[in-house]
């Protein structure tokens, strides 16, 4: 069993921690708001924190193009919030950054499709994160966007799932 919360602050830590000694302009709030409830879920947690750092590498990325594309203030913003329902946990990765289009959007979890320049991105951080979600835990992985808004990616893990 692994606490959920405790293993979240790790990941967004080592995500912008890593990115702000990595790029240069690098700048980003982030914010975790943990619900207390959430406690210790049957998780293989080497696996959910991969999937953690890919969903908050992305988010922050998002956010960096977006600051780019702007010239007018924007404040690039992650925000991260656990919850705990009766039978499951849900953990939302919530960013202000490009946002998806819809046609992006129906690709995003096939492996190796990637927006990103050669040698930024691999396009296989979705989709493995999706199976070790749906298969690996038992679990769902599902985005909202609005383009040029926000992205939002939300896990549910099941409380009584057991890890295979
Ligand atoms: P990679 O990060 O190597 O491109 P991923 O599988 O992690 O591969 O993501 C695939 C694509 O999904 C990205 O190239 C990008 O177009 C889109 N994407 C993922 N997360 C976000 C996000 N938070 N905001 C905007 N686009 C995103
Ligand atoms: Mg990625």
């Amino acid at each position: 069993p692994t606490d959920i919360n405790a293993l979240v602050d790790e990941y967004i830590r080592l995500a912008y921690h890593g990115l702000r000694a990595k790029e240069k302009d690098f700048n980003a709030d982030f914010k975790l708001e943990a619900d207390p409830a959430v406690g210790k879920v049957n998780i293989v947690p080497q696996e959910i924190g991969r999937v953690l750092l890919n969903l908050f590498n992305n988010a922050f990325y998002a956010t960096q193009q977006k600051k780019h594309q702007l010239n007018g203030f924007y404040q690039p913003q992650v925000l991260v919030s656990t919850k705990a329902f009766a039978d499951k946990v849900e953990i939302r990765i919530r960013d202000n950054g490009t946002g998806i289009s819809e046609n992006v959007k129906s690709k995003i979890f096939q492996p190796f499709f990637t927006t990103k320049p050669t040698g930024e991105g691999t396009g296989l951080g979705l989709s493995l994160s999706y199976d070790i979600i749906t298969k690996g835990h038992g679990g769902e992985l599902t985005v909202q966007s609005q383009e040029g808004e926000f992205t939002e990616f939300i896990i549910h893990l099941t409380k009584s799932a057991k890890a295979m």
